[in-house]
């Protein structure tokens, strides 16, 4: 079960690559938002962590329009606190303007590569094919061999950091 904060980590390495192409803030809002519901549903005291936030049709269709329109009212609506935000995260060359297009496959990316990294290591995620099935136990856990998607979570967000801490120096 990779720690929230990893889910966006281990996206970063396309933006410290490709800076004008990938939005930095639609990829973390993206793949970490979708925990909201884990959150949710302890609240409301449901037995079970993952819901239909945690499927891949919602996280393909409704959830990558929901967080490009959130990215878009962030950036174009509040461009002096985004700028001031991606400062202070030292998100360089991040400032200029992304593209409509560019937010919107970030978000896709980020919220179905979350889906992706909690279907193979949560066996709890009963919703990844709903609405076409609800199984539990979860179908796609991996058992003991989750730690090896884990682990590629691990490395790409090291890599990320060490790109991040070079980009932050420059
Ligand atoms: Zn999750």
């Amino acid at each position: 079960m990779a720690p929230n904060p990893l889910h966006a980590l281990a996206l970063l390495p396309l933006y410290f690559k490709r800076p004008m192409a990938a939005d930095p803030l639609a990829l973390s809002i993206s793949s970490t938002f979708v925990d909201i519901e884990v959150a949710w549903l302890y609240i409301a005291g449901a037995p079970f962590s993952h819901g239909y936030w945690h499927s891949l049709s919602v996280a393909a269709t409704l959830y990558p329009v929901l967080v490009t329109a959130l990215v878009i009212v962030i950036e174009r609506r509040c461009p002096q606190q985004a700028a001031w935000l991606f400062r202070a995260l030292r998100w360089r060359g991040g400032e200029q303007r992304h593209t409509t297009k560019s937010i919107y496959l970030c978000a896709l990316l980020g919220g179905v590569s979350h889906i992706f990294i909690d279907m193979w290591t949560h066996p709890e995620s009963c919703y990844i094919l709903w609405p076409f099935a609800v199984t539990s136990p979860n179908p796609f856990y991996l058992g003991q061999w989750a730690f090896a998607v884990e682990f590629a979570v691990l490395l790409s967000s090291i890599y990320a950091a060490l790109l991040w801490y070079k980009a932050a120096r420059e």
